[in-house]
């Protein structure tokens, strides 16, 4: 196995033992990057200099004893994030060439904690759509298939991991952001509760959506990832003070009389049969562990997406307004034409006389929506669901037509609207080698729970084991 493949957890055991230093884990990386980036352009800024300048210096540390959770571990961001003097584009032309002065929160917690940036991922602009197609740095092929798309909007993140180029990856969801990506390229991926992780420094979309998670090759390491990012933030008033669990801790418990919700609205017309199958093969999986299985109901699912895009879109032409090519930033004119067409939707749904009509009207059905999930929650303790109707589709099989693009995100927008944790993770393939996931829900501050059954499922299947093949 190549240095580059490994796991956070293998890679610590690794620089403990001294098996292998944190200059050669960082020179795998990158020599990975060298060989496969240009072709799935995955990143779209390497910090290589820098990386093995910091690699050098977690190596002194570990040899001084320094037992920094993450010390000498080398990972990428989805180019969200806030890195000073790193330059950060959102996936946009307009911050084509923008140097942040300060460090988003989670960024500064992992430099905290030893990890080592090797650079930033690409992404659709402003986080905006679910296959990177919209990046206006050029779309981001999937490692599985380059025909395919990775997914988005962190479709850069999940597909650097799933090819090995990044030991991690923490990408931001704020319709499923983290979740498709994951699922498309066979990887983890941790969509938290609202709140459990700081926004602070992390271009925003839509405020009231976002989250910040972990994008890992295995869910022990996302549990690990959780402990070091979660956690109050007086920088950002929406984060929660609330205790941050040990959540590797919780990992091994066994899964028995666990009562899993599958709602009948999750697994009807749309749904791609393969996938279906799959979804099948996995819940069989779960019951021999002991997990039970029970009826659960959410009969919002229809007006997910309708009121996900309305309410997104008019959050998003609220923050996109700041870019006004004055203080920082390109002109307004280099905004591509899918942030356009939000802008515009948004602008229009917030503009008097249609307020009540469009936003007001999405954000009681909102309401409705978080309601539906509480109730669901009395009767079990998770639900599970797929990530995506289908498997991943064809570069440039949407691109024409924005509406079926934003079908793709039918069973993810209601976990964000209702600010539930979710965990995504592979549980298997379709008969052309495309992964497909799965999505495990909880209850808002449930991350152990849903982590717990995650590893469960994922010692006894290994579907996260497989590579693709480059
Ligand atoms: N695909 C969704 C959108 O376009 C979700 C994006 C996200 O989570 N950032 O809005």
């Amino acid at each position: 196995m190549n240095l580059n493949q490994l796991t956070i957890s293998e890679a610590k055991e690794g620089l403990k033992e001294k098996k292998f230093s944190s200059v050669e884990l960082t020179k795998a990386c990158l020599l990975q990057i060298e060989k496969h980036n240009k072709e799935l352009n995955a990143f779209l800024t390497i910090c290589k200099d820098k990386a093995l300048a910091a690699a050098k210096k977690a190596d002194e540390k570990l040899k001084n004893g320094d037992t920094s959770p993450l010390l000498g571990i080398p990972f990428s961001m989805k180019d969200v994030y806030s890195t000073k003097n790193v330059r950060t584009t959102a996936g946009s032309k307009v911050l084509d060439n923008y140097i942040p002065p300060y460090n988003a929160t989670v960024y500064q917690k992992l430099v905290n904690a030893g990890a080592i940036l090797l650079g930033k991922t690409n992404c659709d602009a402003w986080g905006h759509g679910g296959s990177t197609e919209n990046s206006d740095f050029g779309v981001t092929k999937n490692p599985w298939n380059k025909d395919y798309v990775a997914g988005g909007s962190s479709g850069g993140s999940t597909a650097a991991l799933a090819s090995d180029m990044t030991i991690f990856e923490i990408g931001e969801d704020t319709g499923g952001s983290i979740r498709l990506p994951a699922s498309f390229c066979s990887t983890v991926g941790l969509k938290v509760t609202y709140g459990r992780v700081s926004r602070y420094g992390a271009i925003a979309y839509a405020s009231s959506l976002d989250t910040m998670g972990p994008i890992t090759k295995s869910v022990e390491d996302a549990a690990y990832l959780l402990e070091i990012i979660a956690g109050g933030d007086e920088k950002d008033a929406t984060s929660s003070p609330r205790n941050v669990p040990l959540y590797t801790k919780h990992l091994t418990n066994n899964i028995r009389g666990l009562r899993i919700g599958l709602p009948k609205e999750f697994f009807g017309k749309g749904l791609d049969i393969e996938v279906k199958q799959t979804i099948d093969e996995a819940i069989k999986t779960l019951t021999s562990q002991g997990a039970e299985i029970v009826d659960a109901s959410i009969p919002s699912v229809e007006y997910g997406i309708a009121t996900y895009y309305i309410i997104a879109p008019s959050e998003t032409s609220s923050n996109l307004a700041r870019y006004d090519g004055i203080r920082y930033g390109n002109k307004r004119s280099s905004f591509g034409d899918e942030a356009k067409r939000r802008i515009m939707i948004g602008t229009y749904a917030l503009s008097a006389g249609y307020y009540d009509a469009y936003y007001k009207k999405a954000m009681q059905v909102r309401t409705m929506i978080k309601n539906d999930f509480t109730k669901a929650f009395e009767k079990c303790d998770v639900i599970l669901s797929p990530v995506s109707p289908t498997p991943p589709f064809k570069i440039g099989e949407k691109t024409d037509d924005p509406l079926q693009m934003y079908l793709v995100d039918i069973y993810t927008v209601l976990i964000n609207l209702a600010g539930v944790p979710s965990l995504a993770l592979p549980c298997g393939f379709s008969k052309n080698n495309l992964p497909i996931g799965m999505q495990l829900i909880g209850p808002q501050f449930s991350e152990d729970k849903i982590l717990n059954a995650g590893y469960q499922f994922e010692q006894a299947t290994k579907w996260h084991k497989q590579k693709p093949n480059l």
